[in-house]
């Protein structure tokens, strides 16, 4: 069983970056993080959002809206290993062999302006690429190298919508009509 995994969003501004930030956490989803969790403005909506995707899709993902550095901190002095995804950073295929991996990770990625104890408190600075794009890439990019092809073809369980192959089709089919 691996350690938990979870991804911190820091910097979160509700009137403009919901449609990023969700992007954020489908991707941390779908690879297989177990948690998201948001510092910077609340956004009650988008975590509704979160459970009802994994309502119909299967899978546990927690959210949390925490405060960005003061948890970070907390995760490091607890034993924790934090990731900072930055250009600044080390390129992430060299990088990853040195991150331990028998301690829960927090992958933190940051929003329009990262503060730079978050630069210090993180053991490890990696970089996808030395060029500034994108964090839903950047943190695509690090998880698939991170779990190799474990994170996208998991599995989820308890998924309500289940979608399967039918002759190069697709069919999609709500288990819940069969409850009861
Ligand atoms: N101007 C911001 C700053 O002060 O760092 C960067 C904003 S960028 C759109 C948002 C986040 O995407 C960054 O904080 C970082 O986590 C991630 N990111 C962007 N480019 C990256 C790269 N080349 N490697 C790793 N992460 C990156």
């Amino acid at each position: 069983m691996s350690e938990r995994l979870d991804v911190l969003r820091l910097g979160y501004r509700m009137g403009r970056d919901p449609r990023i930030t969700t992007h954020l956490a489908l991707v941390a989803r779908a690879l297989g993080a177990d948690g998201f969790l948001l510092a910077g403005d609340e956004d009650v909506g988008m975590f509704k959002n979160l459970e009802s995707v994994s309502d119909r899709f299967g899978g546990v993902l927690d959210t949390e809206h925490v405060s960005g550095l003061g948890h970070l901190r907390k995760h490091v002095e607890n034993g924790g290993v934090a990731v900072h995804l930055t250009m600044y950073g080390e390129p992430f295929r060299t990088a990853i062999p040195k991150i331990r991996r028998d301690k829960p990770i927090l992958i933190v990625v940051g929003g329009a302006k990262v503060p730079g104890d978050v630069y210090k408190l993180c053991q490890h600075n990696v970089a996808v690429g030395n060029q500034p794009h994108s964090e839903v890439a950047a943190l695509a990019l690090f998880m698939d190298a991170w779990f190799g092809e474990s994170g996208s073809e998991r599995t989820f369980d308890g998924a309500r919508l289940v979608i399967e192959g039918i002759n190069g089709g697709k069919l999609v089919h709500d288990s819940s009509d069969e409850e009861e």
